[in-house]
């Protein structure tokens, strides 16, 4: 049949692209229709119950600072925060939070059912309704024609979905859920390149079996972090501890023993995995002589006995993986509750997309999170919030946003993808930012939440906050800039102590925050005449220290950006033909056509297309008017 209503924006699967990529849209004011296969699981989370660390929390910062959910999600589910790399530079510090599962789930359900011009359907999607060469629809397995100006789809690991165990295997989208067979057929019917990756999750077991004496304690930080920049403490459930365990050399003998009956070693699994979150027998052979790993073990739960292991995610055959967990301190006598297993899965080439996430090949139809060849929630939603915000674009007859790297997280993903492709699952790193004392995980909402406001992403309880933290900002620089410090003064003789000689003469305190001895509480509120607002947020003080303390290295990366940009803005025709052009290689004409960029700036970060290369099309451009 025929539905009845038609839809601005459909977005297929409800993981946390699809829910991202569906608030998007319908926060944009765009009639939206969220197709999952199965309601219950909205929000899940495949493998391991956390949110955020190093580079991902970038992501999900940035996602928030445009409304998204997944932080919120996370503040209502989160049971242990913690801020990693505290200690070094605010470019790499990174929030990671220990999720409920059932709990986050619930939150993100909780959002997206109270979201105007969001409508939420359970059935699988099995075919894609295409007239010309542009998206018009999507057809589900009972064969409802859904219609549509444009269609998002986030299919997660469900495509082709197969699902290991040793030398066993079978159809699946994870543990527990069906694949996606249809719709993988029909894509595979597209012009798109597609091939297999591989991920993988590691035994859960029932903490009643686990002896916890003797194994390390962890817990969180305190004050207790927060990922949203809505986030309260008080929001957070009640937190727990995690612990630490570790592999050892009988556990990898028993490892190495099983690797003739594993789909991994022995062919069976053709898709590549994660290189920064293998599986423990890949780790055990690649890393030969190391003789015990760490085991992160992480409560899956408030209200569950079951255990998440992290460190050991494992396709061996089940028996192996008995033997495996029982060979570790503290497991002993345990009980797994679910086998570890790999899963192999469709993905499509991302050099087939464009800057907004657009396929090349089908207009109206946006490809985001685990089918562009990444891993990870924080990925997915990145890719789902900036795929439903174009798709929404687009069906309101706007341009699309397209983040450069200078700007977001979100644009260094989406420009890597696009540009290099990949062969393994891609996950963020801040390594892979070049301006990432720009792109730092506490001013995502100063990059970013007045562009979501202008794109209508942003609501007005978010924007009212955001102006009000701005404005505070604004406010405490000019209080600590015309706050004075004299010489021979109490004040004075404070500081002294700090900088081990006196003051020559007198200082402002944004100059005193300059120096390396000194930070923003060494100086605040040194002159009691002119003190900070009692309630000024911490957040705000952050902002003011490392804007202060930094300036020098930001205006530098701020020029070097300037400089790049013409070549940002310099578009290349996605049909310009590449193989006229005198003077270049083969080798780089077949990159560019593999590639078709999008501008000159992307085809210089093209490996192994050279700056003379981009010189050249430079020339070409000019003449070709
Ligand atoms: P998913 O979260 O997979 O969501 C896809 C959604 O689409 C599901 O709701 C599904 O039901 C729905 N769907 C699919 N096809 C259809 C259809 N035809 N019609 C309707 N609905 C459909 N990430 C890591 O970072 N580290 C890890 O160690 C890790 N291990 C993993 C282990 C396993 C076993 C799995 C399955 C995943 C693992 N991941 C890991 C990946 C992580 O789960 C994904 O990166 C993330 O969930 C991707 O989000 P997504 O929205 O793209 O897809």
């Amino acid at each position: 049949m025929d539905y009845p209503n038609s839809y601005d924006v459909i977005v297929i699967g409800g993981g946390h692209a699809g829910t991202e990529a569906a608030l998007a849209a319908a926060r944009m004011g765009c009639a939206t229709l969220l197709l999952t296969h199965n309601i219950e699981t909205l929000g899940q989370m495949s493998c391991n119950p956390a949110i955020g660390g190093i580079g991902k929390s970038h992501l999900v910062k940035e996602v928030d600072a445009l409304g998204g959910a997944m932080a919120l999600a996370t503040d209502r589910g989160g049971i242990q925060f913690r801020v990693l790399n505290a200690r070094k530079g605010p470019a790499v510090r990174a929030t990671r939070a220990q999720a409920d599962r059932v709990l986050y789930k619930a939150a993100i359900r909780h959002i997206l059912e109270n979201q105007a011009n969001l409508s939420i359907f359970q059935q699988a999607a099995d075919d894609l309704i295409i007239e010309g060469e542009r998206v018009a629809g999507v057809v589900t397995n009972t064969g409802i024609r859904f219609r549509s100006k444009t269609v998002v789809l986030t299919a997660g690991t469900f495509l082709g979905g197969k699902i290991h165990i040793g030398l066993d295997n079978h159809s699946g989208g994870r543990a527990g859920d069906p694949p996606s067979i249809a719709l993988a057929q029909r894509l595979r019917e597209l012009p798109f390149r597609v091939d297999r990756l591989k991920t993988g999750t590691p035994p859960r077991i029932d903490a009643k079996s686990v002896n916890f004496d003797g194994l390390e304690q962890q817990w969180g930080d305190q004050p207790i972090p927060v990922m949203s920049y809505l986030g309260r403490r008080e929001d957070h459930p009640q937190q727990v501890c995690c612990w630490i365990t570790h592999t050892n050399e009988r556990s990898h003998e028993i490892i190495r023993s099983g690797l003739d009956r594993s789909p991994m070693y022995t062919g069976v699994i053709e898709g590549i995995g994660p290189r920064y979150c293998p599986s423990i027998e890949d780790k055990v052979h690649r890393f030969a002589d190391k003789n015990s790993h760490q085991v992160f073990i992480e409560p899956e739960g408030l209200n569950t006995h079951e255990l998440y292991p992290n460190g050991i995610s494992t396709s061996l055959p089940f028996d192996v993986q008995l033997n495996l967990v029982r060979s570790i301190k503290g497991f002993e006598n345990a009980h797994i509750t679910r086998p570890g297993y790999a899963i192999e899965y469709d993905f499509f080439e991302p050099r087939d997309l464009k800057y907004s996430l657009e396929t090349k090949f089908i207009g109206g139809l946006f490809f985001a999170g685990q089918i562009n060849g990444t891993t990870g929630y924080e990925e997915a939603a990145a890719q789902g919030l900036l795929a439903g915000a174009n798709a929404g674009l687009q069906a309101q007859g706007k341009e699309a946003w397209c983040p450069r790297r200078d700007e977001a997280y979100i644009g260094v993903l989406v420009d890597d993808l696009i540009t290099m492709g990949t062969r393994e699952p891609y996950r963020m790193f801040t390594s892979r930012a070049e301006y990432r004392l720009l792109l730092r995980e506490d001013n995502a909402d100063l990059r970013l939440t007045e562009k979501g406001r202008e794109l209508g992403l942003v609501d007005d309880i978010r924007w009212a906050a955001f102006c009000e933290k701005r404005e505070a900002i604004v406010r405490e620089r000019q209080r600590l800039a015309s706050t004075w410090v004299q010489p021979g003064s109490a004040a004075a003789q404070q500081l002294a102590e700090k900088l081990d000689k006196p003051l020559s003469h007198e200082y402002n305190l944004l100059d005193l925050i300059k120096r390396p001895e000194l930070g923003y509480a060494d100086v605040a509120n040194l002159n009691s005449e002119n003190t900070a607002d009692s309630d000024l947020n911490e957040a705000v003080a952050e902002q003011v220290e490392i804007d202060v303390k930094y300036a020098g290295y930001i205006a530098r990366q701020k020029e070097e950006i300037e400089r790049l940009r013409r070549h940002e803005e310099t578009p290349l025709p996605l049909d310009f033909d590449y193989r006229g052009i005198e003077g270049l290689s083969n080798e780089v004409k077949q990159k560019l056509i593999d590639t078709r960029p999008e501008t000159l700036a992307q085809a210089g970060r093209i490996p192994g297309v050279t700056p003379a290369a981009v010189s050249l099309l430079l020339i070409y451009l000019k003449k070709r008017g």
